[in-house]
Parts: structure tokens; sequence; C-alpha cells
């Protein structure tokens, strides 16, 4: 990654040079703290003074500590460099039943986190973030926050929700009225779109430059990296495999067509699959569907599996289309992988066209909070540009 930024800017300003250097060092240090300068420099290739002078401006911004003193043979006492975890952001993961609120740190540390029901329309849902943001920020006076992330069940467009079948808000502006009242940045984007950031970010998957992240919720949503970058398309809108229609006439889906995968493969359809075999089945959520399947509920299985089916199946259509190398999957159903993971990817790598290769797929399951560090991830990305700067 170092090498490609560093031979493509020939001829450009020194001062972009410099913006690069910065952002090379800051993300050698992201995945390889704590780290010494003198392996920095290595790792870069750039001048062990050009690396000196990196650092000490990225400790004065208090992105980076210094310290402990390293323990190396022959004598050698390098000070190691790490992230500041005193920066932190406020991750905000909302869908159509639930909106978490969380303060995490550059790591992806999670300190605290709340979860309300999600309002009916997107003013009384800013208005009630505003309420729940403010006292967040005077319990981190200690700490640095570097902005609020969001990540939505839709697409967005300039701060706008512009396509949340899920959620049934009308388009609105979110961002403005929650940077006025907290004085804070607010990034947001599509929860699949950040997850790809977060992979990129959290769990260093640099060498993979080709990867889908599915959302599978109340919807299923997709975000696409293709060598390197973050695919959004023509306005915003790509990734919405979820929203092809794969039986015209199928169950209706909330984008107004009828049939869609996401109505056959999202935890919606496993509690259809369950509710339609059993006539008295009661309120349940999913998590309550996962828990009976868990235990023994053969009925519960079936309809997770059904689901299983479903979601391996219509992910052929991203394996032909994009020729991912890895496809992450990140939704409740991760919980119970072994047991349904299988009947996905013998679904998703069937057919896998001659000269393809069938992709590598990744359960995401970490309790819930793999949007949430997409959310850190969308603000993160801001100051590191991760993505952009791997697709340089
Ligand atoms: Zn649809």
């Amino acid at each position: 990654m170092a090498a490609t930024g560093l031979t493509r800017v020939q001829g450009a300003s020194s001062e972009v040079v410099r913006g690069i250097n910065r952002s090379i060092v800051l993300n050698l240090i992201r995945t390889r703290q704590p780290i010494s300068r003198a392996d920095l420099a290595r790792a870069s290739g750039l001048q062990r003074s050009t690396i000196s002078l990196i650092a000490e401006e990225l400790i004065k911004e208090h992105w980076v500590l210094e310290g402990p003193t390293g323990r190396l043979p022959r004598g050698r006492r390098p000070t190691f460099l790490r992230l500041n975890e005193d920066r932190v952001i406020i991750g905000i993961d909302i869908r159509p039943s639930q909106i978490t609120l969380a303060v995490g740190n550059v790591n992806g540390k999670f300190t605290s986190q709340e979860v309300i029901p999600t309002p009916v329309s997107p003013k009384a849902a800013v208005e009630a973030l505003i309420q729940r943001i403010q006292p967040v920020m005077r319990s981190c006076r200690d700490k640095k926050i570097e902005g609020i992330g969001i990540t939505l069940p839709g697409r967005t467009r300039a701060g706008s929700l512009v396509f949340a079948p899920n959620l049934k808000w009308p388009e609105s502006d979110i961002r403005t009225p929650l940077a006025k009242a907290t004085g804070l940045e607010v990034e947001m984007d599509n929860a699949a779109n950040a997850c790809v950031l977060a992979a990129v970010w959290f769990d260093h998957v640099e060498t993979c430059r080709n990867l889908v992240a599915v959302t599978v919720s109340e919807g299923v949503g997709a975000g696409i990296l293709i060598d390197g970058q973050l695919v959004r398309g023509a306005h915003g809108m790509a990734g919405e495999f979820g929203h092809v229609p794969l039986d015209p006439d199928g169950p209706p889906c909330g984008c107004g067509s009828r049939g869609c995968w996401e109505v056959y493969a999202s935890n919606r359809a496993a509690l259809r699959y369950y509710h339609g075999a059993k006539s008295r089945a009661g309120e349940l959520s999913f998590s309550d569907l996962l828990s009976l399947a868990e235990q023994g509920d053969e009925c519960a299985a079936k309809a997770l599996e059904t689901m299983a089916h479903y979601l391996g199946r219509g992910m052929r259509m991203i394996v032909a289309g994009l020729a991912p190398e890895r496809i992450l999957i990140i939704g409740d159903l991760t919980r119970c992988w072994h047991r349904f993971g299988p009947v996905i990817e013998a679904e998703a790598q069937a057919q896998v066209l001659r000269g393809g290769c069938p992709p590598q797929l990744t359960p995401i399951y970490e309790g819930g909070m793999a949007r949430l560090r997409g959310a850190i991830a969308l603000v993160l990305e801001r100051h590191f540009g991760a993505v952009r700067e791997a697709a340089a």
C-alpha cells in the first residue's frame, strides 16, 4: 500500500506528498502498533528523518502516543508508538426497530452503549439522539471526541437519507441538525458500506482488494470494495442486490416491488417461514428464533435453514457480477454459523463459473457490534483515508 501511494505521487506538490506520507505513517501505526520509528522507516521506505517529523506532528496532535520503551536484544531500547485511545468517536447504528448509540475509540473498543426504540420520524430521531449525545459528550470531557459516525439501513446522499425502504422515513437531512446541535462533524453511510471500511480499518484486510460485505437484518444490504476502492455507484445506490426481484409474483417488499432477494433472505423472511409453519407462533424476535433453533425446535431450525438457502443462492449474483475474493456476512444469523454457515456456503459456492474462484465466506458477529465498528470507521476514514489510500 505504501509503495503504491509513493510511486504514484511523483510530480505532485510537496503538500500532497506530505499528506500522503502522513497517511502512510498513521496507517502503519494503526496496523502494526506498537511500532518503533526504525520499523516505521523500514516498512514505509521513508527516510528516518521524515518519519521523525511526522511522528512528532502526530504526537503533538494527540493522534499518537509514545512509549513504553521496548526491550530488544543487543541493548537497543526503542520507543514504541501507538494510537491514542483517548480519541473517541460516537457511533450510532440506526435500524428499523432500534437505534444503538455507543462510544468507541480509534482501536474499535467500546466503552458505553445504549439502545433506544427507533422513532417514527427522522425529526423525532434527531431530537432523541441529541438528548442522548449531550450527556455522552459531558462524560467524555477528558477525551477528544473526533466526530459522530452513523450507519443506516439505506443509501445516503449529501447527508440525506434517500432510500431506506425498511425504515419508512421520508427523505430527510439528518446530518445538519445533529452537527449543529453537537458542534461535531457527522459522517453517515449505508451500514454495509461502513462494514467494508471497518474490515479495512480494524481487520487489516489490505491484502484482499475485492470484497463484499453483506448485512443481513430486517433487510439485506451490500457494500462493495473493488480494487481496494469502495464502490458507491451513480447516486450512491450501488449494492442494492437485496432489491433485485427473484420472483415478480413473490411476497411484497418494502421497496414497492415483489419477490426481492431480501424478502426471502432477511431476518423477517425467517420469521415469516416460522409463522407460516406454526399457526400459533406468537410474537417472536429473530434472536428468539435463533434460541429456539439452538434448543432443538425443528420448526425454527427449518425456517432459518430456508433463509440460509436463499441468502446463499442470492449471493451467486454477487459472485457472478463482482467476483469478490471474500464475502463478509454481518448479522445475527452468524451467531449460529456452525449450523447455517455451511448451508450459505454450499449455495454461494455452487455454480462458480469456469475460470472463476469461489469466494471465502467470513461471518462477522462480535455480539452485534459490527455495524457500530463501521460507524467508528466512517469517522476515522476521513482522517486516515485507508480505503482512498489503498486505491490511490
Ligand atoms: Zn425490494
